[in-house]
């Protein structure tokens, strides 16, 4: 008998079955095309401590993130920075930055959750290319476009025929977290897999990569506008 309930069941034609906790606590079971349900039910029994000690990691790191409605003095992170949010009945424009604080126009605070993601947008259209523009440019490694994202859980990209892609919530993280991504992703450009010679690429461009990394690991969740957005699949690279 089960008692905890399975979210997703993703049938492929996988061997075995898999299991896995999403970002949003979510169970989701791998499993190949014809395993009766009996035998899913089976796995996950037997791997219940493992499942709930999982899950109870998922929700304390989903409560460790904002629940933000917007409004006065909550914060909001930009370059590893958190800065308060003030709501004023005559800001000019209806979001802006002051350098110290964000200002919202009183009257489309409704809509704030949308302008902030312009914002972000924006700001990191503005940060992401001229960091890859310098490394690309130190080691003569060309790229043809760069695009910021709206995607959730993807924090860069790269494509053979060299577009790079970076997920706009990059600009809410330290700016060497940004430039670890950015190395990244150039490096893709240079060598297609995860292999030992792309690492000592990362490493060559990046000393100190590994810090960055790791901030990303144990930070990236937080790197959101709230726990609404979070979406089961993990943050990849
Ligand atoms: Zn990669």
């Amino acid at each position: 008998m089960n008692v905890i309930a399975i979210d997703k069941i993703i049938r492929s034609d996988r061997k075995s079955i898999g299991i896995e906790i999403g970002r949003d606590a979510s169970l989701i079971v791998r499993a190949p095309k014809k395993t009766p349900m009996e035998a899913i039910e089976k796995v996950v029994s037997e791997k219940q401590g493992w499942i709930v000690e999982k899950q109870q990691i998922m929700r304390q790191r989903l409560e460790s993130i904002p629940d933000r409605k917007f409004t006065a003095d909550e914060t909001f992170p930009l370059l590893g920075k958190e800065y308060p949010l003030f709501i004023s009945e005559n800001a000019m424009p209806h979001l802006s930055f002051s350098g110290s604080k964000f200002m919202l126009k009183k009257r489309y605070q409704g809509q704030a959750r949308r302008l902030f993601f312009v914002w972000y947008r924006k700001k990191a259209a503005e940060i992401i290319p001229p960091r890859v523009e310098h490394y690309a440019r130190l080691h003569s490694i060309s790229y043809k476009k760069i695009n910021i994202s709206w995607a959730a859980n993807r924090w860069g990209s790269a494509s053979s025929q060299g577009t790079l892609n970076f997920s706009w919530r990059l600009i809410m993280a330290p700016i060497t977290v940004i430039d670890y991504v950015v190395v990244h992703e150039l490096a893709h450009l240079v060598q297609q897999n995860h292999s030992r010679r792309f690492w000592d690429q990362v490493s060559e461009m990046c000393p100190n990569f590994q810090r960055a990394r790791q901030w990303l690991v144990e930070n990236g969740h937080t790197l959101t506008l709230g726990r609404q957005d979070v979406v089961s699949d993990p943050d990849r690279l």
